[in-house]
């Protein structure tokens, strides 16, 4: 089935006692059992909702895996996995990544013994060499934020699978509309639903996608017993918002392209950052990988003041001054005193995230009035 068809009707079956159309909102905590253990799959909702199941499926289709998981935030979703490992476990993480996973790994999980390398996995040679007998899990993110450096998944995938160890990779910049990691190898793909997904900046919530059994089973048993679980009414906006990810996503796209190059062409700008441009670094990787290059871009000014990047900052109009991305509408971020203000300023400078870097996340208004906005803003 071509993706279109795939998104629409991903996990929609009219529901069984009506026929609506649209998955109801299942607003329970429990469900009425017959007898002692005889039930309809439904027990209590931490454990099972419909609305959740309707949704779990979705993700699984259109990720191409067997088996979905909703949890109620993307970070919900990570600690899900770094929970399947054991105190003295490595873990090999992309050395540019979200600000929320790297405080997480650090500030969580380290205490109870978990090891993580960060590592340069642009290049495929760093992650074989990092790995030792400890090594559980390789964590990648792929365009990264905010840097939009491009990891070769399928590559990294024929070293872990070697080693038998687990590949998960953050797919939340490029959205299963643009790149599938299931099929290039990898165990488990991550998704902050928040953003492409949800698309419309009213929801928070996650999501993990993999296809062995075993795996699903132990995650699972995760979710469950640990309780980040999305309400069923956040289960229904991503559904509705999975409906109309790819014809966004296609405007995203071309929005990003059109803006990109306008910022390119700008005299005041000094670098843009995005995998669409034949000169970067990870252009190749990235048109073998994905589909198209998506809505997000990072750029510099050729006055590289930290006071000068507040003042584009604060003038822009259209684009709104806030976290997040992946909503219909245009946002601009400051990655250093916001989404990345959890990374150690030393870090985030060796990787290159200065404190001028200024972050935006392409919506799906007119290209022509989003340039007209970062024009007069960048003066
Ligand atoms: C937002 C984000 C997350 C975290 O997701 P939440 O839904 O905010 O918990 C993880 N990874 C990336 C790439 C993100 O942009």
């Amino acid at each position: 089935m071509k993706q279109a068809t795939k998104f629409i009707h991903a996990g929609a079956e009219p529901d069984p006692s009506t026929g609506a159309i649209m998955t109801p909102i299942y607003q329970t905590s429990t469900y009425v059992q017959e007898a002692p253990g005889k039930n309809k799959g439904y027990e209590y909702a931490r454990s099972q909702n419909p609305t959740r199941k309707a949704l779990e499926d979705a993700l699984a289709i259109i990720e191409n895996g067997k088996y979905g998981l909703a949890f109620s935030s993307g970070v919900g979703a990570t600690d899900a996995v770094i929970k399947l490992l054991s105190p003295g476990d490595e873990v090999i993480a992309a050395s540019d990544m979200y600000g929320g996973t790297y405080r997480m790994f650090t500030k969580i999980f380290e205490k109870f013994g978990i090891k993580f390398l960060s590592v340069d996995t642009t290049d495929v040679s760093n992650v074989a060499s990092a790995i030792t007998s400890k090594t559980k899990l390789v964590w990648l993110e792929t365009p990264t934020n905010p840097l939009m450096n491009i990891t070769d998944i399928a590559a990294v995938a024929a070293i872990t699978k070697q080693k038998k160890i687990l590949l998960a990779v953050d797919n939340t910049f490029a959205s299963p509309c643009l790149q599938n990691p299931l099929d290039l190898g990898a165990d488990i793909v991550m998704h902050s639903s928040t953003k492409y997904l949800g698309g419309h900046s009213d929801v928070i919530q996650g999501a993990l996608i993999m296809n062995d059994a075993a795996l699903r089973e132990q995650l699972y048993f995760i979710q469950k017993s640990c309780g980040a679980v999305p309400g069923p009414m956040d289960c229904f906006l991503v559904l509705r918002g999975i409906k109309t990810l790819h014809v966004r996503m296609k405007q995203h796209c071309e929005n990003g392209k059109i803006i990109a190059n306008w910022l390119r062409n700008h005299p005041k700008i000094a670098k843009v950052y995005w995998p669409g441009f034949e000169d970067h670094p990870g252009y190749a990787v990235a048109k073998k990988q994905m589909s198209d290059f998506g809505g997000m871009l990072s750029f510099t000014l050729e006055d590289d003041s930290v006071e000068n990047a507040m003042r584009v900052l604060s003038s822009t109009k259209l684009f709104a001054l806030a976290e997040s991305l992946g909503g219909v509408e245009s946002l601009i971020n400051h990655p250093a005193s916001m989404t990345h203000a959890s990374i150690p300023r030393e870090e985030r400078i060796k990787n290159g995230l200065t404190d001028s870097l200024i972050r935006l996340s392409i919506g799906i208004e007119d290209a022509e009035d989003l340039a007209e906005d970062l024009k007069q803003a960048i003066g």
